[in-house]
């Protein structure tokens, strides 16, 4: 699961899709989330 690293809304749409953005504020930066790390990925 990922979330929009502004808004935090969770992203529904695949990742590895070039150009996806966050569908509430249109970010194209998302955390990845996992149980200890929170790596940022950035959309291309
Ligand atoms: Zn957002």
């Amino acid at each position: 699961m990922y979330k929009c690293s502004r808004c935090k809304e969770p992203i529904r749409t695949d990742i590895n899709t070039v150009g996806i953005q966050c569908e509430k504020c249109g970010s194209k930066i998302f955390f990845k989330e996992r149980p200890n790390v929170k790596k940022v990925i950035r959309a291309r």
